[in-house]
């Protein structure tokens, strides 16, 4: 096949994009994905137990866009999931984001009732206050919860999570996970929370079933582009078709500038002959252990006939490049921001190249906005 258009990276960036130049652009596509399978970081598959689980961290599917939803729903029939957090606090299971039911939770009828008339005047019902904005009230009694949420739910978790303070962080990253002025326990807000009914990888698999689309597994792009004098080589010949890239922006200069920093995650995953382990999908240990969070899979997908379960615990730690560590979260600050605009700029002088993705546009990105961003880039080019 001659391409028109060749993508690096089969995660949700690489595979929406390809599906539209396919389809809507009716251009000739080459995927190109180093791992020896689709789906990038959602990729899902059954263990040895037979449980689906997520192989690079728990994934749920949220997303207040209906051209999204629209557009996903095409490959895959869902599951609704009002995603629910708990976090190990002492004896207690709370509920995070922290809302009102978290409130009657951790303090007595009474002062619970007065405090959460005060948010209600301070912030409004169903207002959604980022941990960092509530700290610099004023009122004792909006402090006094400030300070409980801060010390119970934030700092011990970041520290794991990100090496730093909650204060020594992007405000974005934290805001993330607001308090919320309600009674809705759910961890998202967006319309549609769902998963994929039978699995991300199989809706990877009809997003990338198109005849406009080959997809080469187990393949480094290193291994057949090359970037020479302003101009893209595909094995050995001129490439002037639109090349979209989704890795890692300083691998592809050879680290020239140096790396850019990243957390990386370890992944532990435990299979227990046992009925249920938690009872929920996931836990945040927030004051205790050195992991962060633990998922246990059959209640994230609503898989009922299993034998045992599985579970997988989380431990963060600075990702240096070596073999088989993968980069997982951008580290969003000033100086990585201005080091990650120095290898986009050496990007700009190839007319016919795309950044795109968590990893090429070193952002924080949830699957819908991916998902929305890629159909917009692939929109243009067609
Ligand atoms: P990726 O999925 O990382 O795909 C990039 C692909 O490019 C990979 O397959 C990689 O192997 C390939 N690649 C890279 N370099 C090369 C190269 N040189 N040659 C060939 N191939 C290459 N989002 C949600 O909406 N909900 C969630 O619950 C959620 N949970 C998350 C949990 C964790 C632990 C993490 C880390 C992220 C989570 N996300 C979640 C975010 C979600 O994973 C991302 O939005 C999404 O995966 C980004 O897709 P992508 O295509 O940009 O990147
Ligand atoms: N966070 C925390 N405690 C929690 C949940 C989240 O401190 O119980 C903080 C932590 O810094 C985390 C950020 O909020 O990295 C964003 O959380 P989110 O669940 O969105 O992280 P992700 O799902 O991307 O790992």
């Amino acid at each position: 096949m001659k391409y028109d258009a060749i993508i690096v990276g089969a995660g949700i960036a690489g595979a929406t994009a390809a599906r539209i130049l396919a389809e809507e652009g009716n251009k000739k596509v080459l995927v190109i994905e180093r791992r020896s399978h689709i789906g990038g970081n959602c990729f899902d598959e059954f263990d040895d137990y037979g449980i689906l689980i997520h192989t690079y961290g728990p994934h749920i599917f949220h997303t207040g866009e209906e051209s999204v939803r629209e557009f996903l729903s095409r490959f895959t029939e869902w599951y609704d999931f009002g995603h629910e957090v708990v976090a190990k606090v002492g004896d207690q299971l709370i509920p995070v984001p922290f809302n009102l039911n978290t409130l009657h939770m951790v303090y007595d009828q009474e002062k619970a009732d007065r405090l959460e008339k005060k948010l209600l005047e301070e912030y409004g019902g169903g207002s959604r206050v980022p941990i960092m904005k509530l700290r610099e009230n004023e009122d004792p009694d909006v402090r006094e919860i400030a300070e409980y949420v801060y010390q119970n739910v934030f700092l011990r978790y970041t520290m794991k999570q990100w090496g730093q303070k909650p204060e020594d962080i992007s405000p974005e990253v934290t805001g993330r996970v607001p308090v919320v002025i309600s009674y809705d326990n759910r961890y998202f807000k967006d319309k549609y929370q769902s998963m994929p009914l039978h699995g991300y990888t199989p809706m990877f698999e009809a997003m990338l079933d198109h005849e406009n689309i080959e997809v080469c597994l187990n393949t480094d792009c290193s291994e057949v582009l090359k970037f020479e004098d302003r101009k893209i080589f595909f094995k050995g010949d001129e490439f002037t078709g639109d090349v979209i890239y989704t890795g890692a922006i300083d691998e592809l200069f050879d680290l020239r500038f140096g790396r850019l920093p990243y957390r990386s995650l370890d992944f532990k995953f435990e299979h227990l002959d046992q009925d249920s382990f938690q009872g929920h999908s996931v836990v945040n240990y927030t004051v205790s252990e050195d992991f962060t969070r633990i998922t246990e899979f059959k209640y994230l997908t609503g898989q009922k006939d299993t034998n045992g379960t599985t579970i997988v615990r989380e431990y963060p730690f600075a990702y240096t490049g070596a073999e088989g560590e993968i980069p997982y979260y951008a580290i969003l600050n000033e100086d990585n921001e201005n080091l990650y605009n120095k290898y986009k700029t050496m990007t700009e002088e190839f007319e016919n190249f795309h950044l795109l993705g968590r990893l090429a546009e070193y952002k924080y990105y949830n699957i819908d906005a991916m998902t929305l961003k890629a159909m917009e880039l692939a929109r243009t080019l067609i």
